[in-house]
């Protein structure tokens, strides 16, 4: 006979994680709206919330309640099969976008992805085998191959060479660079509205415009990828709403799982060229992640719920442009709940970031920021965080300055 022994519960072994990230010693265990503790019974103030990931916070009843509901009913039948849950959130994101048809995904990286192959597949079907997307300097789209080739991200291109070809890039908020590039293999150009991981650098309202004059004439796709800057964040539904322009490509992420892996490629009718093979996978469009998009949705969409959104961001960036007065800093760059703040010295992002997070002692509580630049903090709250939750953010960052 072999006697169980119960051994006594290990601490967890960090170096057993591929060493991807540079991050800091805390390991997270729970979560709550704003708040975050570690495994010490730390506590931080979470302005970073999943990489602007978690729209209503930490664990959030909402998604608890969609996720144990939909467990209890169905996990995923197979991307085979139509499933109720899929087939309802495509039809809420369809409306709520004007667009006409869905694909989802688990991730912004892999709906770019589909973004891409569906705009390669248009240029075989309608533009004579054109392929060329072009994209911007410094943009960020994922870092699947093909969407790390995309992106503009400095070192992207060496990385993991040679790089997928076909993807020209011009600068934002420069149309003149974009008509450069225009030849007979161009197929489309895809762009964040906010430039997020380059440091929340916007598009303005006429380059958008501009580009969706020149894609019209033309007959090129405009895509956008608005992973981070969907589903509220920017203080309306979607990020390019400010601009009026609608693209014919858009894909989500980030914010539509609120925390969960769910993201989506959408598109009007003209531009859904796939047929039956070319796009797939697993987990794709499983009833158990959509019941959660469907949650977020209704919080996002409730009446009041985005005017409170532009509330909280006019208070962040008022606070942030304070400090930036008294730092001699540029004005606070963003919109809704996503902004940047630009410090007076190279390297001191990373510095403040680690500050804030080295603070959370006993009951005093640390700060997290993203230190997106060397000398850029980003701001990425739970839509629903509180305006007092909001203040002791500011104070904690004016404390660290
Ligand atoms: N597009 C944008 C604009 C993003 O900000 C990101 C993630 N930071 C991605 C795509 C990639 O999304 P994911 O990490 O879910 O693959």
């Amino acid at each position: 006979m072999t006697l169980a022994i119960a051994l006594p519960p290990a601490a967890p072994k960090l170096d057993a994680l591929m060493n991807v990230a540079r991050r800091p010693e805390a390991v997270f265990t729970h979560g709550r709206g704003s708040w975050l503790w570690d495994s010490e019974g730390r506590r931080y103030l979470d302005l970073v919330q999943g990489w602007a990931v978690n729209t209503l916070g930490h664990a959030p009843v909402q998604i608890s309640a969609a996720l144990a509901a939909q467990s209890q009913r169905l996990l995923q039948p197979g991307p085979g099969f139509f499933n109720d849950r899929a087939a309802e959130l495509a039809s809420r994101l369809a409306s709520l976008t004007g667009l006409d048809r869905v694909f989802f995904t688990s991730s912004g990286a892999e709906a770019n992805e589909g973004a891409i192959k569906l705009a390669r597949k248009f240029g075989q079907v309608h533009r004579g085998g054109a392929y060329e997307i072009i994209t911007f300097e410094n943009a960020f789209h994922g870092r699947t191959l093909a969407t790390m080739s995309a992106s503009g991200k400095p070192g992207f291109d060496r990385l993991f060479a040679p790089q997928v070809p076909g993807f020209p890039k011009a600068r934002l908020n420069d149309i003149e660079s974009v008509c450069a590039l225009i030849g007979p293999n161009t197929v489309a150009v895809m762009l964040e509205p906010i430039q997020g991981e380059a440091g929340v650098i916007e598009a303005t309202p006429e380059f958008l415009q501009a580009l969706r004059t020149v894609c019209d004439q033309l007959g090129l796709l405009l895509i956008f990828d608005e992973v981070q800057t969907g589903v509220g964040r920017t203080g309306t539904l979607w990020g390019c709403e400010a601009a009026g322009v609608r693209p014919d490509v858009m894909t989500l992420g980030k914010g539509l799982g609120g925390g969960v892996p769910i993201a989506a490629l959408l598109a009007r009718e003209k531009a859904c060229c796939f047929v039956p093979g070319d796009q797939g996978g697993t987990y794709c469009g499983n009833p158990l992640m959509c019941a959660v998009a469907l949650a977020v949705l209704d919080a996002v969409c409730a009446p009041g719920f985005l005017a409170t959104v532009r509330e909280r961001g006019a208070q962040l960036r008022s606070g942030l442009d304070a400090i930036a007065q008294r730092l001699g800093s540029p004005s606070a760059q963003g919109r809704g709940l996503l902004w940047a703040l630009e410090l007076p010295e190279e390297g001191a992002a990373p510095r403040i970031a680690s500050a804030l997070i080295a603070r959370a002692r006993g009951a005093e509580p640390g700060l997290l920021v993203n230190p997106v630049r060397p000398r850029r903090l980003r701001f990425m709250p739970a839509l629903d965080i509180g305006a007092a939750e909001l203040a002791c953010a500011l104070a904690l960052l004016e404390e660290a300055l």
